[in-house]
């Protein structure tokens, strides 16, 4: 069995907003701080399995997804300095949203007003009538559109490896294959049991941030946490469309979503960073949270992890029952999934849709009322846990783990680190100056 290890900081969960918690924290505390993952190499589930684009906060609401508009709008600036700095892909793509129906109409137009009080120009966002939108994407065909000119295509995998070595050079240690299992707190110390190729683990610490994604609720239970919520996993699949039709596509196009209550945006057409388009992703339920084909069989008995309740109070709503069916059509058949993007962009056949590209799976809470909006952050005994930071947590990812950090500082809960004169390794990103804009006029974001 391998030797214990001992921390100050333990961070579990090895993704983008794992990584970028450990640059944050390595960059203000002279302490030990060790990042763990199941997997050997960081960026290995969500970061690198999503859309890839940067969503401008135009479509979030102000009020229910306030944190994740606001960390979405600070972090752009600072996606775009890490790109020219690491001379990572930015393609400006822009994306379109829309509207075939008249309820679709009022939905961009919404759209287009929150885009503003959540900060965005004015300039960034055009509403276009049918033909304005056929003049820029003459593949395209609807009644009017909401044009966001600011949205990018990147890829979120490269970014999260690159904001790593920043973090290994600041000799942060990394556990990678080791499973985080369970964890129990006494005097202060949080001991969370691993296990990894070689067996038990045992690391001792005396700080823990969970960000483990689709693992991250269970281990807010295994320390008696969040009690009241339980998981659902939706894998989002993707289709690759073939050339000479996917250049007729410049920028991203998506429709409002059918079922605005549930936390998936329907398919779109997509181009991704590498300049390749895309239709995706559906929301397939799935029983567990790393299932990237079929129907996972051998994880059923994840579907009845707890407590049951609130998946069964969702299962017993109409509207739910009918997306969960599309949703497996759309998976099932190639025609039915090629049907939902081609009620927009007509001359899209499935035929040309010969290649399934990189799968990703959201790990969405839900609670007594149903899926919870936002990402949650909560508080244990000498430990902290993020759940349900589903998308666009990519996109809001670096301003989102300062905001972690800058609120759990002001709660004193890193008081007993010595603090040290923080760094910038990536241009421009600095704790002071990003959660200065992060909190210019408010004191706290979250509730
Ligand atoms: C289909 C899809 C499309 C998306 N599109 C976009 C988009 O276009 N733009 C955007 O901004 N966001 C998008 N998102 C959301 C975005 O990808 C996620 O919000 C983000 O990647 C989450 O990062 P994370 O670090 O929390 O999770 P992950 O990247 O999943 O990282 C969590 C890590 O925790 C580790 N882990 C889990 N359990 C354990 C355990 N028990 N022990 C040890 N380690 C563990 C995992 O191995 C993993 O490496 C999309 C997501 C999906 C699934």
């Amino acid at each position: 069995m391998a030797s214990d290890t001992e921390a100050d900081i333990l961070v579990a969960g090895a993704g983008v907003l794992g990584v970028t918690i450990a640059y944050w924290v390595s960059s203000l505390y002279d302490c030990d701080v060790v990042l763990a993952d199941s997997s050997n190499a960081p960026a290995m589930h969500g970061s690198s399995r999503n859309t890839g684009v940067i969503h401008r906060p135009f479509y979030l609401d102000p009020v229910k997804k306030r944190v994740f508009a606001r960390t979405s709008l600070i972090s752009h600036p600072l996606w775009k300095r890490l790109a020219q700095s690491a001379g990572l892909p930015w393609k400006q793509v822009g994306t379109f949203n829309v509207a075939l129906e008249e309820s679709e109409v009022r939905t961009i137009e919404k759209y287009r007003s929150w885009g503003i009080s959540n900060g965005m120009d004015e300039k960034e966002l055009d509403l276009l009538d049918g033909r304005g939108v056929s003049s820029m994407e003459p593949e395209v065909k609807c009644s009017s559109g909401l044009l966001s000119r600011t949205d990018v295509s990147v890829d979120f995998g490269a970014f999260t490896r690159h904001i790593w070595k920043a973090v290994l050079s600041r000799h942060v240690r990394f556990l990678g294959g080791h499973r985080f299992l369970s964890a129990r707190v006494r005097r202060d110390v949080t001991e969370a049991e691993f296990r990894s190729d070689e067996g038990p683990h045992a690391v001792r610490c005396r700080y823990l941030i969970n960000a483990a994604g689709g693992g991250a609720l269970s281990i807010a239970h295994a320390l008696g946490l969040a009690r009241e919520y339980a998981v659902m996993n939706f894998r989002g699949e993707y289709w690759v469309v073939d050339e000479p039709f996917a250049s007729r596509v410049s920028s991203n196009i998506y429709r409002p979503p059918a079922f605005p209550q549930y936390p998936f945006l329907d398919p779109h057409f997509v181009v991704r960073a590498d300049g390749s388009r895309q239709i995706g992703p559906n929301a397939v339920m799935v029983p567990g949270p790393y299932i990237y084909s079929g129907v996972g069989l051998t994880k059923l008995k994840g579907l009845l992890d707890g407590p049951i309740r609130p998946k069964a109070r969702l299962l017993t709503s109409g509207d739910f029952i009918s997306l969960l069916s599309r949703e497996w059509k759309s998976s099932l058949s190639k025609s039915a999934m090629c049907d939902r993007v081609r009620k927009f962009v007509p001359g899209l056949e499935a035929r040309m849709l010969r290649r399934r590209a990189v799968f990703g799976v959201r790990s969405s809470v839900v609670g007594s009322s149903g899926f919870v909006p936002e990402a949650l952050v909560l508080k244990g005994t000498a430990s902290a846990h993020i759940i349900n930071y589903n998308s666009p947590g990519a996109t809001g990812a670096p301003a989102f783990s300062a905001m972690v950090i800058a609120e759990l500082r002001s709660a004193g809960m890193l008081d007993s680190f010595r603090q040290k004169q923080g760094d910038a390794p990536i241009p421009g990103w600095d704790f002071e100056s990003v959660t200065a804009r992060l909190y210019a006029g408010q004191r706290y974001l979250l509730r």
